[in-house]
């Protein structure tokens, strides 16, 4: 044997199918409505799955963007350089139409499965790269706030639809196509953005706002929806990066957050000073405005968290079928098969939910129970898929042994980025509050949701009884103290009815057998699952090569 030969490692996990590789992806679209383009994603599938694809996103996140505040005389730039492989990834994603392929120009929804085959290619892309989707996700979301003012909808959407990235630092009405961000969160104050201080006064077209954010990520963007105290409350603003008069606006940021993980993407503090900015909806009304917002980005975390879960699973199967541990390989050893197992029901039940939810959005506007489901399930959606996150990626994690802790196996850049899908755009107990809200406000809506989740959940084995917990604890006098509980169980029936329709009874039953009739511990490799039961599950997760 040559001293630099290497034995018994797995192979680079590229140059895969992303979509062909998936078999719960793919009848999780089928299910959903989006058969019919099963070919194009996986020709999509193909290329994000590429070698060259996992290199960009390697560069992206080994070379972090930086602030350029000042030039050497001074002045202001307010400039954020990012490394070019980031640049290529968002032309890829932008011209994939991840910012905008669920509108239409008029900034009206397009018609089903658009969200489903967004949500898709949004599953696979967040597999390679999650950083740069922050801007597209706001940049998708924040149609749905735009959408309220027509006027200002009609001159930016069809630079908001162009699927051309420019990342020119150059008035949005130069720019061959362009992308919106959000600031809400205040140093005193994020969940509860009533306590805001930053004021707007109306100021000739539009408003003057003056104050900081504490969090505004992806400030490269062309313009930002912020909420801020205007004369008549608190109010939506859209917020561009160059005045109507072609100067550059007053948005001065003050650094970049070093943060745990997302390192490809740029949060940044920053500082309003007399800055121009657009009212939209009604002064008073900016919770209410930006909440249609808010329900899509937080679609867009548990797809982003079910993504980084496939990838970190995918990577576990494929390192345990060419590793040989005591003369076998890691796949065969009984243990590690309901480790793997354990994992890969978990990340087919959350990419079904995901892909349930999507459909739910696609049918909302034509269906109002579609839309009472989309309203009451996203909270407890992005509550339960973002939670599963961290776990999940860390059992995987160990499936590698020591190979699965050195930065070059990816897993600890997945595990890095695993909470902040938790965190931003509500974290859990306001998750739970939200659905609770929802349930307090729509009453009949929130009944009809759960009768259709227990018919579609009859034959399955503990679904009766979490139904009884989830409503019981939603018509308690203080349902608050409880809530976490009622919404985990909520979501796992959501989880089993939307198992029923993509994988099948015998995976939803399987599901529901080990997540709700019995309690599923904290620990993967717990469940009972069945020698033959834990082939199909893995076999599904990841292809046989
Ligand atoms: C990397 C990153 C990027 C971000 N980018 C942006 C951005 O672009 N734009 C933007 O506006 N914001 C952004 N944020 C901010 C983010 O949305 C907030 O941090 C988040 O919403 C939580 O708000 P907070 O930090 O003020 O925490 P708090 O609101 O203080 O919450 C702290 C904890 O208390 C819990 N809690 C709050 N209220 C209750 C209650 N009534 N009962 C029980 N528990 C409660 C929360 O669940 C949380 O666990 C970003 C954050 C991060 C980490």
């Amino acid at each position: 044997m040559r001293i630099d030969e290497v034995l018994n490692q797995s192979p680079p996990y590229v140059d895969v199918n992303l979509y062909d590789s998936d078999q719960p992806l793919q009848d999780a679209v089928a299910a959903n409505g989006g058969e019919r383009d099963a070919s194009a994603l996986s020709g999509f599938g193909r290329h994000w799955g590429t070698a060259e694809m996992f290199d960009l996103a390697r560069a992206a996140n080994e070379h972090s963007p930086e602030l350029k505040a000042f030039d050497a005389k001074g002045f202001r730039r307010d400039a954020i350089e990012f490394h070019p492989a980031y640049h290529q990834l968002m032309t890829e994603s932008v011209g994939a139409g991840l910012a905008a392929s669920t509108w239409r120009d008029d900034a009206t929804p397009a018609h089903a499965p658009a969200q489903v085959l967004r949500a898709a290619r949004f599953y696979m892309v967040a597999q390679i790269e999650t950083g740069h989707l922050c801007p597209l996700t706001m940049t998708h979301a924040a149609v749905a706030a735009l959408g309220l003012e027509r006027e200002l909808a009609v001159k930016l959407m069809p630079k908001i639809m162009s699927r051309r990235y420019d990342a020119r630092l150059r008035p949005w009405w130069e720019k061959r196509g362009i992308t919106l961000g959000m600031g809400m969160t205040e140093k005193q104050g994020g969940t509860d953005v009533r306590t805001n201080t930053t004021r707007a006064e109306p100021a000739g077209n539009g408003y003057a706002i003056s104050g900081h954010k504490w969090f505004m990520s992806a400030p490269m963007c062309d313009a930002f929806l912020v909420l801020a105290q205007a004369p008549g409350g608190l109010t939506c603003f859209l917020m561009p990066r160059f005045r109507p008069d072609g100067a550059v606006n007053g948005l001065h940021f003050q650094r970049l957050k070093d943060k745990l993980g997302n390192r490809s993407n740029a949060s940044s503090e920053v500082e309003f000073v007399d800055a121009f900015a657009w009212r939209v909806g009604e002064e008073g009304r900016g919770v209410r405005t930006i909440i249609n917002m808010v329900q899509l980005t937080r679609l867009d975390c548990a797809i982003a968290s079910a993504g980084i879960m496939r990838m970190a699973l995918a990577q576990a199967v494929h390192h345990a079928r060419y590793r040989s541990v005591f003369q076998k390989h890691l796949v065969e050893q009984p243990m590690m098969r309901t480790v793997l197992a354990d994992l890969s029901l978990e990340v087919e039940a959350a990419t079904a939910l995901v892909m349930r939810l999507a459909r739910s959005f696609d049918l909302a506007s034509s269906d109002p129970r579609e839309a009472a489901r989309a309203r009451l399930l996203t909270p407890a959606v992005k509550y339960w898929v973002c939670k599963t996150a961290p776990g999940v990626i860390g059992e995987a994690m160990e499936c590698l042994g020591g190979n699965g802790y050195v930065e070059e196996s990816l897993l600890p850049r997945l595990y890095r980025e695993a909470p902040v899908n938790a965190i931003w755009e509500g974290s859990g107990n306001v998750m739970c509050l939200d659905v609770l809200r929802a349930v307090g406000r729509e009453r009949e809506a929130a009944r009809e949701v759960l009768a259709a989740l227990a018919e579609e959940t009859a034959d399955l084995s503990g679904a009766r009884a979490a139904h009884v917990v989830v409503e019981r604890a939603f018509s308690a006098d203080n349902p608050e103290a409880d809530a976490r509980a009622a919404v985990d169980r909520l979501a796992h029936l959501a989880t089993a009815a939307a198992l029923g329709q993509s994988a099948g009874h015998e995976i939803a039953n399987l599901f529901a057998r080990s997540r709700l009739e019995n309690r599923h511990g904290a620990i993967y490799g717990t469940s009972e699952i069945a020698p033959e039961e834990a082939r199909r599950l893995i076999d599904r997760a990841l292809s046989p090569a």
